[in-house]
């Protein structure tokens, strides 16, 4: 047993807290303690200690009648755009800055349910628009990874405090949301496992919205068994949210160690992009002769649309976006600020409310959904969905799942990407299509940048099938040896 609280996973804490080496509130407070040394982080918005400390001490009385749940004890992060009661839920903007939910999130609740404790609320880019956690109302979110330039890293976007937070040892695991990118974006950034299941399997109920028909709440983790264990508390069916899924929800931590033999892997060349970096290829090489190694067939396949897939996600993204957000007026929720008239009211809450990125979705959206443009832009963009999720089911004719990099690039400096928008769009041009397929795809720390940053990759799976991206995720795993705490600079390993 690893003797340094912070560095465990999720699994070991849990066999640690059962043997009684050590108590759910000494570990809660190890935790709290690493959280108080590391806020200039800023991977939190808001810490909960005392809600902490109380779920810490009935765990503990629970586990000392032999009563322990799945995460019982176990302290986790929550993404701040779950909906918590009683507790303030911000999505990272100042709309919603002091607004108490009077209800709790399934996803919350379902892992109260299975015992864990909840150390606080994590920093986002606002509403979950962003890859770089920049956008958020409460300040950027800095990585616990350092370059040798010594420049302040992005942890990614938009679940970046989350990352962040299971990144440097001030949460075991953290819920994050995935609507293009965010869970599997900083959990590459950070040397972290993350996992966008297929949408439909964690209800969306109490989650903030941003893109319904896209979003989708999943874990993000130290390891891949740590995924499963997490993914199997957060998912249910749940009848508040009608797009979510009444199939049984399987055992993934069983699965974790069946590895791949006999299994075929897709590689798409469509995603042979030309920003791809060297360092990104050369390690989606590796990827493969892991895999083949451990028994899989390498297979190439042809996922045409793929091109498509970004401009169609920032159409689609947007629109949804707009009508979601539409119910930020200054009357219902949050911030108000006053006007002579009622169109007075609701323009001055929403122009002194939503940032800068916000404000540019909320158009963009309203302008794909004008009655001028809706053919032109909307409707064709939903065409080119049900295309691109045509590409992904003729593939899994041939394969059980896809091998690609998560993302173009390691993390780039907070201060060094371009202000243009577009660029920053560029992030998510190898995790969008996963959403807009509803397929499930994780990402796995599989390797370092020349510069020696962490770099994911991503394997992709059909509908309903997470299992087959737990024995493949954890394959690689195994042969990247990762290993986080030997390299980290300003995280609790220090
Ligand atoms: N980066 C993407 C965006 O800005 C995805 C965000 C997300 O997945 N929530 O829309």
């Amino acid at each position: 047993m690893k003797t340094n609280l912070l560095h465990l996973t999720l699994a070991e804490a849990r066999d640690g807290l059962k043997k009684k080496i050590f108590s759910a509130v000494e570990l809660t407070e190890a935790y709290l303690k690493a959280m108080g040394e590391h806020r200039h982080l800023n991977a939190y918005i808001l810490e909960t200690p005392e809600l902490a400390l109380e779920q810490a001490l009935k765990s503990d009385k629970r586990l000392a009648k032999g009563e322990g749940r799945a995460l019982e004890g176990l302290p986790l992060a929550i993404k701040d755009l779950f909906c918590t009661e009683g507790i303030q839920t911000t999505a990272g903007s100042h709309i919603l800055e002091g607004f108490k939910p009077p209800y709790e999130s399934t996803i919350t609740q379902n892992l109260k349910n299975e015992g864990a404790v909840f150390l606080g609320k994590t920093n986002l880019d606002e509403f979950a628009m962003g890859s770089a956690n920049i956008t958020s109302y409460f300040g950027s979110v800095n990585s616990p990874w350092k370059r040798q330039d010594g420049k302040e890293l992005t942890p990614g976007g938009s679940s970046g405090g989350a990352a962040a937070a299971v990144s440097a040892g001030l949460a075991i695991a953290a819920t994050g949301s995935d609507t293009g990118g965010s869970i599997r974006q900083p959990a590459s950034f950070t040397g972290t496992v993350g996992i966008k299941p297929t949408y439909g399997r964690c209800s969306r109920w109490g989650m903030v919205a941003f893109a319904s028909s896209l979003d989708q709440a999943g874990p993000i983790t130290r390891d891949v068994r740590d995924a499963a264990i997490m993914l199997e508390a957060m998912a249910s069916y749940d009848p508040k949210d009608s797009t979510s899924s009444s199939r049984e929800i399987p055992c993934f931590e069983k699965v974790v160690g069946q590895g791949v033999k006999g299994l075929r892997v897709g590689i798409p060349k469509e995603y042979r992009l030309d920003g791809l970096r060297d360092d990104v290829l050369s390690l989606w090489e590796q990827g493969i002769k892991w895999l083949q190694e451990a028994g899989a067939e390498i297979v190439n396949i042809n996922l045409p649309h793929t091109k498509y897939s970004l401009p169609t996600y920032y159409v689609l993204a947007p629109a949804e976006a707009s009508a979601n957000l539409a119910r930020y007026d200054g009357v219902r929720y949050g911030l108000r600020v006053r006007g002579k008239t009622l169109d007075e009211l609701y323009e001055n809450t929403r122009s002194e409310g939503f940032g800068e990125e916000v404000q540019r979705r909320i158009l963009i959206g309203t302008y794909v959904l004008s009655a001028g443009y809706f053919d032109a832009y909307y409707v064709k963009a939903q065409k080119i969905r049900a295309l691109v999720t045509h590409d992904f089911e003729a593939a899994f004719q041939k394969v059980d799942m896809i091998l690609t990099p998560t993302t173009p690039t390691p993390a780039f400096a907070l201060d060094e990407r371009s202000t243009d928008p577009v660029v920053m769009y560029l992030n998510d041009v190898l995790t969008v299509s996963v959403n807009l397929a509803r397929l499930p795809a994780i990402s796995v720390p599989a390797g370092f940048s020349q510069e020696g940053l962490p770099l994911g990759l991503q394997l992709i799976g059909p509908a309903f099938d997470e299992n087959v991206l737990f024995r493949g995720g954890r394959v690689l795993e195994e042969a990247a040896n990762f290993q986080p705490w030997l390299h980290k600079k300003s995280s609790s390993s220090l």
